[in-house]
């Protein structure tokens, strides 16, 4: 028995010194043995102290899981099974200890013990602690998984909210994430809870209560000191003194059942600028260990590394965006280039200019789409501008580069490149920059045309004004003390003074005009302005240089200054000298051809009416003689006589037409309005004894109104008519009287079908005794057509014939029709 004894506890021995746990459980189920390893495995001081508790007992206090997290009963669990004689291969099973909140991984397999009988009297479990391995394989699926997370998103909030979902269901039961923002107030950016309907609620709270930066714990205080705050558990004394005075938070933190919580820091690059905030509640019974704060810290580092890139790389995303924008928006044409020349980038401008889309010129060097030719070379085979004509050198077009577009099509330019270099002084790349300045050369060109156009129209002007016989000038000519501002070099001539005098002295003007014109001149200039009109001449007289007086015409432009006061502007002064003489001359000859043929009417008058008497002596006288001796007289005789009888008769008829022609006189105090017609009837009945003894046919149109003498005109046409009865042809004589409106004249025709005149006599018949015909084949005195000339020419009109030689002529004869009076 002592053997027995003996060995049973070597072996007892032996089993507690075994590492794994080794238990026995009767049929029905009970624990009868238990090592000492088992009962430290499951929390217990001794085997013995395990062995006391009840299987109720044990049932309450640890939970079972399969791998998947699925219940596991204990009828399940291997020992039991073994009982049942069911053996498995090994099983996998996590412990969870709702005392402790420590979860134990194990890996179990029982093995019935069979009785003489052959059936199962007891089963041996065989437990194996691995939790070790496990958390260890647990913390690398996480931290695999955190990988992922991190690496799901470049957007740094997609990422914290996926840590906050990682972390829930594997290390908490809350999982908050606060960031740091640029104005540095606190921002939740994540919030992940076992149970999504208090995500919300979650930041309900986070709003009501938000963290303070400056606060002695929590988020303020780990942001500031980069620390983990771990509370491994929380109890309600703490809850009271954290919630201060503050009742309803303290509701609302006994409602969540704090157990346990870890904030840890998320720092990279030596700044801390958030945290993530772990909790586990009562609900759950879930503790935090010093492992999970660990995985929790580390998480921390991984996320705060990916945040920092997500931020970094949108910032330079950002700042990529920002510099195209900029790029784009700017009206000149970019390309960038790498450090190769290679083309990296092109603005819509460049993509204009050149002809080159980005997406064809990216990966081409430089030179391949920025072609440019020097502008001076390509326009080498034309004259430099300026040759023909010097310019001032500021008005030269600088050369400029011409850009060959994709087309072969030029456009001025102007460009520069500037080279891109990293911080360390390196050639990273090429920025060149170009604009289009095919407007500005437009316009400089046509600026440069317009001062050309401007330099020839000044010279042109300043051409004419020196060549003006005359003085030109400009400013006050009658200013006291002022000089004129520009004469032209005619001054000199003129007057003597020089341009420069001119422009030097003041109150030249004033000093040399003859003081009585001067006073006319001013008061001329005052009724030119109250008139309203802007110019005037004036006649005046200027002492020259030399002493003479000399005439002179100014005309000049009035203008008026600030205080509506006239101003001379600018005119021309002319020597008159000449002009004088020459109108003087022309008024003497008007005045001795007036008095001349006043004399020659006195005289024609004179002449005719004084021989008319002794004229009718001799004829009477003729008569007389011819009765008393006709017996004496022999045929010689009589035929002398009658010569000399026909010759008294011609000379009475010439005295007669003499005296009609010295009656017409140029009065205008007979001038009345009355119609040609009226006129012309009168004519006619003078004419009547004419008219029927040669059956003269005459047709009169509708004649205008005229004003004038109207017994001059009953002349004109009885004259006109008379004419055309005696020179007609062999028919009888067919007269056409008209009247045209030609501009401001009537134009009279009086048109006849008789012999006609040679046109080499068509001027002449209207001199004083110009006859065609020899006398005794027409009767007349060659007075007539110079009456008609005077008459019309006393009307302001003219007289003209035309005619053709036997076929009939037509005289012609104006009246203004404006029916005025000379
Ligand atoms: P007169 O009729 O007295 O000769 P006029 O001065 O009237 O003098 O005419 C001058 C000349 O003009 C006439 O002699 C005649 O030769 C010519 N003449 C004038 N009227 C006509 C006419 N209607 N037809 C042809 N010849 C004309």
């Amino acid at each position: 028995m002592r053997r027995i004894l003996g060995s049973l506890e070597r072996s007892l021995a032996l089993l507690n010194a075994i590492a794994d746990g080794i238990s026995a459980r009767d049929k029905q189920g009970q624990l009868f043995f238990v090592n000492e390893a088992l009962a430290r495995m499951s929390g217990y001081p001794s085997a013995e102290a395990m062995l006391a508790v009840t299987p109720s007992e044990l049932a309450d206090r640890f939970a079972l899981f399969d791998e998947q997290d699925t219940p596991v009963s204990l009828s399940a669990m291997p020992g039991h099974m073994a009982l049942r004689g069911k053996v498995e291969p090994e099983r996998i099973v996590r412990t969870h200890d709702r005392i402790t909140g420590e979860d134990r991984w194990s890996a179990i397999k029982a093995q019935p013990v069979y009785g003489e009988s052959g059936e199962v009297e007891f089963a041996v479990t065989i437990t194996r602690d691995i939790t070790a391995q496990k958390k260890q394989q647990i913390l690398q699926e996480f931290l695999i998984a955190a990988g992922k997370a991190l690496a799901s998103s470049l957007d740094y909030k997609t990422t914290l909210a996926n840590v906050a979902k990682l972390v829930t269901p594997k290390l908490a039961d809350w999982c908050a994430i606060d960031l740091l923002d640029e104005q540095g107030g606190i921002n939740r950016v994540a919030v992940a809870h076992v149970d999504p309907a208090k995500v919300a609620w979650a930041y309900e709270l986070h709003q009501r209560y938000p963290p303070k930066t400056d606060s002695n714990t929590g988020v303020g205080k780990i942001l500031r000191t980069g620390q983990t705050e771990y509370y491994p558990t929380i109890t309600d004394e703490m809850l009271i003194a954290a919630a201060g005075s503050d009742n309803d938070l303290l509701a609302i933190a006994r409602e969540i059942g704090f157990r346990a919580s870890a904030a840890v820091p998320l720092t990279a690059r030596g700044h801390t600028f958030g945290v993530i905030t772990l909790v586990t509640t009562i609900d759950s019974g879930r503790y935090l260990s010093q492992e999970d704060v660990a995985l929790a810290e580390e998480l921390g580092r991984m996320a705060a590394l990916a945040v920092d890139n997500a931020k970094l790389y949108e910032q330079t995303e950002a700042q990529r965006e920002r510099f195209e924008v900029t790029l784009r928006s700017i009206g000149d044409a970019v390309i960038a280039a790498d450090a190769q020349g290679v083309i990296e980038l092109m603005t819509p401008v460049a993509e204009q200019l050149t002809g080159w889309k980005q997406t064809e010129a990216i990966g081409n060097p430089v030179s391949a789409v920025f072609k440019i030719v020097d502008e001076s070379i390509s326009v080498k085979s034309e004259p430099p501008t300026g040759v023909a004509s010097p310019e001032p050198a500021n008005l030269a077009i600088p050369n400029h580069t011409l850009l060959i577009k994709q087309r072969g099509q030029a456009i001025p330019i102007e460009h520069n490149a500037s080279p891109i270099k990293d911080r360390h002084g390196n050639l990273t790349g090429e920025v060149l920059v170009f604009r289009d300045i095919s407007e500005r050369r437009r316009a400089e060109r046509e600026r440069l045309q317009l001062t050309r156009l401007l330099e020839a129209e000044r010279r042109r002007l300043r051409n004419i004004l020196e060549n003006v016989p005359g003085m030109v000038w400009e400013g006050d000519l009658i200013s006291e003390n002022q000089a004129l501002t520009y004469v032209n070099n005619y001054a000199e001539k003129l007057l003597g003074y020089s341009a420069a005098d001119w422009m030097t002295i003041p109150g030249l003007g004033r000093q040399i005009i003859y003081p009585d014109d001067l006073a006319t001149f001013i008061q001329q200039l005052r009724d030119t302005v109250e008139r309203g009109q802007t110019a005037m001449t004036l006649r005046l007289q200027a002492r020259a240089k030399d002493g003479r007086l000399v005439p002179i015409e100014t005309y000049l432009t009035v203008t008026q200054d600030a205080a509506a006061n006239p101003t001379v502007a600018y005119g021309l002064i002319m020597d008159i000298t000449q002009r004088l003489d020459a109108e003087n001359a022309l008024r003497q000859y008007a005045h001795d051809l007036k008095r001349s043929n006043e004399e020659l009417e006195q005289f024609a008058y004179v002449a005719s009416h004084d021989l008319q008497e002794p004229l009718r002596m001799v004829t009477s006288y003729l008569q007389l003689l011819e009765q008393r001796y006709d017996s004496l007289f022999d045929k010689d005789a009589h035929e002398f006589i009658n010569f000399a009888v026909d010759g008294a008769t011609r000379m009475k008829a010439l005295i007669n037409d003499l005296l009609a022609y010295s009656r017409v006189k140029t009065d205008k105090r007979n001038f009345v309005s009355f119609t040609a017609n009226e006129a012309l009837t009168l004519a006619l009945a003078n004419l009547r004894t004419k008219i029927e003894d040669s059956q003269a046919q005459i047709i009169s149109e509708s004649l205008p109104t005229l004003m004038g003498n109207k017994n001059q005109f009953v002349q004109l046409f009885q004259n006109l008519i008379s004419n055309a009865i005696k020179f007609r042809g062999e028919s009888a004589p067919h007269i056409h009287i008209s009247a045209n409106r030609s501009g401001d004249d009537w134009v009279f025709a009086v048109q006849d079908n008789g012999i006609g005149i040679e046109s080499q006599y068509l001027d002449r018949i209207f001199l004083m005794f110009q006859r065609l015909h020899p006398v005794g084949t027409y009767q007349g005195s060659g007075i007539g057509l110079t009456i008609c000339k005077k008459v019309v020419e006393h009307h302001r009109g003219r007289i003209w014939a035309e005619s053709k030689p036997g076929e009939g002529s037509t005289f012609y004869f104006t009246v203004p029709a404006d029916a005025n009076p000379h």
